[in-house]
């Protein structure tokens, strides 16, 4: 009697375990195909609702745990693409980005994580659209959050400030005005690949914009880029954080980042 009924427990918890999967990959390939529906920076999608985020309390101190990756002093974490050392402008506790010395990584990997990031946009506005304040935050080098003055300053919904670039719009556009700080706390989940270089588990994000969610648990289709939604390629569990340097005076401070 209690083999049978063992064997009956066992029998559920696998089935179990097989409908929870089941929930899963929908979930996964219904949010990857809600991606597709969309021509990639189709302006005809819509734009989202405008947030005042309200009074800032920034800037937000690291927890105990956390590793900081700029304290606002000095560059000795991050380097440029090519190793050498990093060339933006650190003063007053911010980095800026200068134009065409490239963007910078941090010399360590990281995988998946929580990461806290301050940052910008020109007090001095110049451009429109995406030539605005624009820059980048490089989860493991590949997955952008697009940073952007997106501060009455309209451009396609997937790349706007707090996109996830040519895949997901924000859900809400929070932008304090350029030159005012404001930050974003992402939670990111690394792909899985398996040893054959199969994707296993597409990578996803969680992220807050000054402390509104603009994006909950969303699956990513890959890597991100301009025009293109390129597929998953095998890597390693831990890559560098890099932040883009596309041409604009953009401003970060306060880095700190907690891995999973
Ligand atoms: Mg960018």
């Amino acid at each position: 009697m209690k083999k049978a009924v063992g064997f009956l427990l066992l029998v559920s918890v696998f089935f179990l375990f097989i409908v929870i999967n089941c929930q899963e990959s929908e979930k996964v390939s219904s949010e990857m195909a809600s991606v597709k529906k969309w021509k990639i920076h189709d302006k005809d999608r819509p734009l989202p609702p405008v947030v005042d985020p309200g009074p800032s309390i920034l800037p937000v101190p690291a927890p105990s745990d956390a590793e900081v990756l700029f304290d606002g002093k000095d560059l000795s974490q991050w380097e440029d693409s090519k190793g050498n050392e990093a060339q933006w402008k650190v003063e007053n506790g911010y980095m800026e980005v200068v134009k065409k010395t490239g963007s910078i990584q941090t010399k360590k990997g990281f995988g998946s994580c929580q990461l806290h990031i301050e940052w910008a946009a020109p007090a001095e506005v110049s451009g429109e659209g995406q030539g605005r304040g624009n820059s980048g935050v490089f989860l493991m080098g590949l997955y952008e959050l697009q940073v952007l003055d997106n501060y009455e300053n309209k451009t396609y919904a997937d790349g706007m400030a707090g996109a996830v670039y040519g895949q997901y719009p924000p859900l809400f556009n929070v932008c304090r005005p350029p030159g005012e700080w404001q930050c974003f706390d992402i939670i990111f989940v690394a792909p899985l690949f398996d040893e054959n270089g199969q994707l296993q588990e597409p990578a996803s994000m969680t992220v807050f914009h000054n402390y509104v969610c603009i994006h909950h648990d969303v699956v990513l289709t890959g890597p991100t880029a301009w025009k293109k939604r390129p597929s998953y390629k095998a890597h390693p569990e831990k890559l560098p954080l890099s932040l883009q340097d596309h041409g604009n005076p953009v401003r970060y401070r306060n880095i700190w980042i907690r891995n999973f």
